[in-house]
């Protein structure tokens, strides 16, 4: 596993993309349409649910329930796990979030307006993001052979990353 990770990879961590600590008002900002829907909706609009949302956008994304609530708590100590998944699947019927399956463990939740689909390599764990046009030729191509509608947004790709894998034909 020598050599440097140097993964073609749009985006491997979103945290550090957007900083939720440096760009408070952003996220604020952000929030305040998605709280307008779920209100439009019927849906409660609560402190503690801006609260997860916010933080949730902070975080850029990519992130379970779990680890969300852990991040939550800091300031809001009373709010339960349990406050933050039925909030996130009213999210979801919203299509506002998504959760995807990266691997073994919990899924983890991501915007669901950012369309983008997940490699992950079964060496390192790293996460690649890559645009959904990727899978173009190869969806086509098992729609038109086997009648099969591929749809690879719930579940990662696996494989290995340039790091880990040896590259094809040498
Ligand atoms: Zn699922
Ligand atoms: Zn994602
Ligand atoms: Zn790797």
């Amino acid at each position: 596993m020598a050599g440097s990770h140097k993964l073609h990879a749009i985006a491997i961590s979103s945290l550090e993309r957007r900083g939720y600590y440096t760009k408070p008002m952003l996220v604020r900002e952000e929030a305040e349409p998605i709280l307008g829907l779920l209100r439009a909706q019927g849906g409660r609009v609560t402190t503690c649910r801006r609260a997860i949302l916010e933080t949730f956008l902070g975080m850029g994304g990519h992130v379970t329930a779990e680890a969300l609530t852990a991040e939550v708590q800091v300031n809001q100590p009373d709010v339960h796990e349990s406050t933050v998944y039925r909030f996130l699947d009213e999210l979801e019927r919203l299509g506002v979030v998504d959760h995807v399956h990266l691997g073994h463990g919990p899924a983890v939740y991501h915007r669901a307006d950012d369309p983008h689909h997940h490699l992950v390599c079964d060496g390192c764990g790293a996460v690649v993001e890559v645009p959904e046009p990727v899978f173009a030729d190869l969806r086509s191509r098992l729609h038109a052979d086997f009648g099969f509608t591929l749809q690879p947004r719930h579940f990662a790709v696996t494989g290995l990353c340039q790091a880990c894998g040896v590259a094809p034909g040498r």
